[in-house]
C-alpha cells in the first residue's frame, strides 16, 4: 500500500515510516521540520519505496494514497508552547486538511490523538469514555483542546462523509531519537544525568506519568490501522505507573550518575496523574506492551550516550 506519514521526521513517525518499509509498504513521509529531524529519517532515504516531502499541513495537499498516518503536530510542552497559535492551527487545519484528503481518495486515516484530552483527570487510571476534564483558556489548551477539535472532526468527517477513520489515544512514550533538547521528561533526565548536570525535578516530584516504549505503540498503532471493523477512540499506553521524582531516583541508578535532583516550579495546569486503562486496546486489537520500563530506559540511554558524544554536548 501506500501509506502517508504526516510528522514522519519526528520521534514516532520516523519508527513507523521504518516499521511500513519492514512491512513492505510505500511510505511517503511528510514534515516541515519544526521538530522533525532528518537524521531521523537518514537510513531510509536509500530506500526506493520511501519518498520525503517537505510540506506544512495547515496547508492542502494533493496526494494519492491507501493509508494515512496523522502525526504532525508539536508534543512537547515546550515545543506546542512556543507557538500556540501555530499548534492550534496544525491540529484543526491539518487535520482538517488531512481529513478532506482522506475524503477524496477514500483513504483509512488515524489520528495520534493524546492523553491530553482527559486534561488532569479526576478519573484514574483514564478509560476512554472519560470525557476528561481540560482548562480551555490554559498554556496547555492550544495541544489539549486542539487535540480534542481534531477528535472531533474525525467523528464528524466519519458520520458525514462516511470517511474510514481510527482514532488512537497515545500516552507518554519515549525511545531513541527524542531530540536532546525535545523538554520532555524523559530525555530531559537521561541527558541531564548522562551531562552531569542537575535533574529538574517540576514541583515536589509526586505527579505521576506511565510511559511506554516506542516500538510497543507503533505495533499497538499498526495493529489499529490493518483492524476493518474497529474506530476507536482507544488508549494505547503502558499501565506500569511512576512518580516523577522515583522516576528521577530510577534514571541516576541506571546511568549511575553524580547528579543531583533539584526542584523547580510546577508548570501551570500539569496534570497530577496519569495512567491509561487499556483494556479496550487488549480486547479489541489483542494488544498490550511488552517492554519493560527498565529496558526501554536501557536502550534509551545508550542511544543518548552516543547521540551526546557525537555532538560534543
Ligand atoms: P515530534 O515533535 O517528535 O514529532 C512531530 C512531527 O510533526 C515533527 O517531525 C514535526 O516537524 C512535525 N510537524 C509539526 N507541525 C507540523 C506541520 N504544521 N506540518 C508538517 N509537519 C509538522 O513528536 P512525537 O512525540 O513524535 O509525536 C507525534 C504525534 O504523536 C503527535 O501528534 C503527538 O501529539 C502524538 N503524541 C505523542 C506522545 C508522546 O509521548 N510522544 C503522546 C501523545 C500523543
Ligand atoms: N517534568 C519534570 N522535569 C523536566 C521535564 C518534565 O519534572 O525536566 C515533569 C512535568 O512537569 C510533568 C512530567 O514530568 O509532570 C511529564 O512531563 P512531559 O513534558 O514529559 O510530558 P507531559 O506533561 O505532557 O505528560
Amino acid at each position: 500500500m501506500r501509506v502517508l506519514v504526516t510528522g514522519g521526521a519526528g520521534f514516532i513517525g520516523s519508527h513507523l515510516c521504518e516499521r511500513l518499509l519492514n512491512d513492505g509498504h510505500d511510505v511517503l513521509c511528510l514534515d516541515n521540520f519544526f521538530t522533525g529531524s532528518k537524521n531521523n529519517i537518514l537510513p531510509l532515504m536509500d530506500n526506493h519505496r520511501f519518498e520525503l516531502i517537505r510540506h506544512d499541513i495547515t496547508e492542502p495537499i494533493l496526494l494519492e494514497v491507501d493509508r494515512i498516518y496523522h502525526l504532525a503536530c508539536p508534543a512537547s510542552p515546550v515545543h506546542y508552547q512556543y507557538n500556540p497559535v501555530k499548534t492550534i492551527k496544525t491540529s484543526v487545519m491539518g487535520t482538517i486538511n488531512m481529513l478532506g484528503l482522506a475524503k477524496r481518495v477514500r483513504a483509512r486515516i488515524l489520528l495520534s490523538s493524546t492523553s491530553e484530552v482527559y486534561g488532569d483527570p479526576t478519573v484514574h487510571p483514564q478509560p476512554e469514555t472519560y470525557w476528561g476534564n481540560v482548562n480551555p483558556i490554559g498554556i496547555r489548551s492550544c495541544y489539549d483542546e486542539g487535540k480534542r477539535v481534531a477528535e472531533t472532526l474525525m467523528m464528524d468527517y466519519h458520520r458525514q462523509n462516511g470517511v474510514d477513520i481510527r482514532i488512537a489515544r497515545i500516552f507518554n512514550t519515549f525511545g531513541p531519537r527524542m531530540a536532546e533538547n525535545d523538554g520532555r521528561v524523559v530525555s530531559n533526565f537521561i541527558v541531564q544525568a548522562l551531562k552531569g548536570e542537575d535533574i529538574t525535578v517540576y514541583g515536589d516530584g509526586s505527579q505521576t506519568r506511565s510511559f511506554c516504549y516506542v516500538s510497543d505503540l507503533i505495533e499497538g498503532l499498526v495493529r489499529f490501522m490493518s483492524i476493518d471493523d474497529f474506530i476507536g477512540p482507544v488508549n494505547i499506553g503502558n499501565p506500569v505507573e511512576t512518580t516523577i521524582l522515583e522516576f528521577a531516583r530510577r534514571i541516576v541508578e541506571l546511568t549511575g550518575s553524580r547528579s543531583k535532583i533539584v526542584f523547580k516550579p510546577l508548570p501551570s495546569d500539569d496534570p497530577k496523574q496519569r495512567q491509561p486503562d487499556i483494556a479496550l486496546a487488549r480486547m479489541k486489537l489483542g494488544w498490550e506492551p511488552v517492554i519493560p520500563l527498565e529496558t526501554g530506559l536501557s536502550k534509551t540511554v545508550d542511544y543518548f550516550s552516543g547521540h551526546c558524544a557525537a555532538s560534543g554536548s
